[in-house]
């Protein structure tokens, strides 16, 4: 019997911990056709050791208990208007980062390279740090900082890793025999990772169009659109485009993981220190703490947590005690329904490539945006069939 990793049948979240931690060098992440990174074995190298299996927390049964008297819940504005509208939600990130930087620490966080890539960098510096802002919808590559961020530990510096759950969990799992104490561990609420491919192939797609490269991209225009819109805006040397292409694709659930609607990390028990997200319903519950200019959702999740929470000293917060409304099911605690033609829809693109796919699955995509279809007639039909037959059985 196999004991790597290849036994998870590629149930995976791409975190690459099993690569990292393999002292055979017998595991390599390759990138699918979506550009999601999954690990292949090497069989003449591995030894079944089982060491990759034990640190695969997306397929472990870990547990994250409440911490007594947690979490605590704020609503949570950057004091500055500049920071606000250059964070996705209310500058959340800038806030606790500062107090880390101020403590001559090191941050770990995503950074869009060449507008294209999605990786997480190292940063000790404000500017450095700033690079970090900002939500990219497509899945960040943790390789090339895992290592690193073990050394900075061991060399005594504070450490805060900020990314999304599975990728807390991950590094958690790799420094399971390190000391910890200097680490804080931000998960950010995640509804599910966007296809690198696909981002990419829109941007050549763009660029062909413009007659020009691109030279600049955000996800989501907040400065001149506001907080709740959903356009994204590619910048090109002399004109911009304002689209909605991404976010119909990724509401449609089209081009997030697959492995993201299986997550096990939608919970309401975080697995990181610090929790924080878009204050999505701040508008209904506190009207004056509202302006469509961002505010973030801060779940205080530990004591480590707590005391880095406290030092913030250039954010207003308000603590939320009915804090139910706030909390989004579908992005923290409820895992989606994957689209009926997801499988289809990449079947199509592995062959007639991006701009055929959007073409055939444009409106598909629009029709399921924010919402699950119902599972088609077959699958009905068998599901029914399944219930009566326990049913009989029972009897
Ligand atoms: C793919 C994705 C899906 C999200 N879905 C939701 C949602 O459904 N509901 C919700 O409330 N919030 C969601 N968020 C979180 C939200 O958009 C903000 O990232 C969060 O509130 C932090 O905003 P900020 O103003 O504090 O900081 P910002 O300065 O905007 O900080 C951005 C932070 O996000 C991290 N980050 C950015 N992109 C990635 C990435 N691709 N992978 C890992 N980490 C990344 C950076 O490391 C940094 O810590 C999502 C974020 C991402 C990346």
């Amino acid at each position: 019997m196999k004991k790597n990793v290849f036994v998870f049948k590629n149930h995976c979240c791409g975190c690459g911990i099993c690569e990292a931690i393999c002292p055979h060098n017998a595991i390599i992440m390759q990138n699918n056709i979506q550009g999601f990174k999954y690990p292949k074995v090497n069989n003449n190298k591995c030894v079944n050791c089982g060491l990759c299996v034990e640190h695969c927390h997306f397929n472990s049964s870990n547990s994250f208990d409440v911490t007594d008297n947690y979490p605590y819940v704020f609503a949570l504005k950057h004091k500055s208007i500049d920071v606000r509208l250059n964070s996705r939600s209310g500058g959340a990130f800038t806030a606790l980062t500062d107090v880390v930087l101020n403590k001559k620490g090191a941050i770990y966080g995503c950074e869009l390279i060449d507008n294209r890539t999605a990786i997480h960098t190292r940063a000790v510096t404000q500017l450095e740090r700033n690079n970090q802002r900002e939500s990219k919808y497509i899945q960040s590559d943790i390789s090339g900082v895992i290592n690193s961020i073990k050394q900075d530990l061991l060399s005594g510096k504070y450490v805060l890793f900020s990314g999304t759950a599975c990728q807390v969990a991950a590094i958690k799992s790799y420094l399971k025999n390190i000391d910890t104490n200097k680490l804080i561990l931000v998960d950010i609420i995640c509804h599910g990772v966007g296809s690198p491919r696909f981002w990419s192939d829109y941007l050549d797609y763009l660029s062909h169009k413009a007659n020009s490269n691109v030279i600049g991209a955000v996800f989501r225009n907040k400065k001149d659109f506001g907080w709740n819109s959903h356009i994204e805006t590619i910048y090109f040397n002399d004109k911009k485009y304002d689209l909605d292409l991404f976010k119909i694709m990724y509401t449609s659930h089209l081009i997030i993981r697959s492995d993201c609607s299986d997550c096990p990390y939608k919970r309401i028990n975080r697995v990181g220190d610090i929790t924080i997200g878009d204050c999505w319903g701040i508008s209904d519950i506190l009207p004056e703490f509202f302006d469509n200019k961002g505010v973030s959702l801060v779940i205080v999740n530990d004591k480590k947590g707590q005391n880095l929470f406290n030092e913030i000293s250039c954010a207003d917060s308000i603590a939320i005690n009915n804090s139910s409304s706030l909390l989004q099911q579908s992005a923290l605690n409820v895992n989606w329904k994957k689209p009926n033609k997801y499988s289809k829809f990449w079947r199509f693109y592995k062959k007639h490539g991006f701009e055929q796919s959007i073409k055939k699955y444009d409106e598909y995509a629009k029709s399921i945006m924010f919402s699950e279809e119902p599972l088609p007639l077959i699958k009905r039909g068998l599901n029914k069939c399944i219930k009566l037959l326990k049913k009989k059985t029972k009897k």
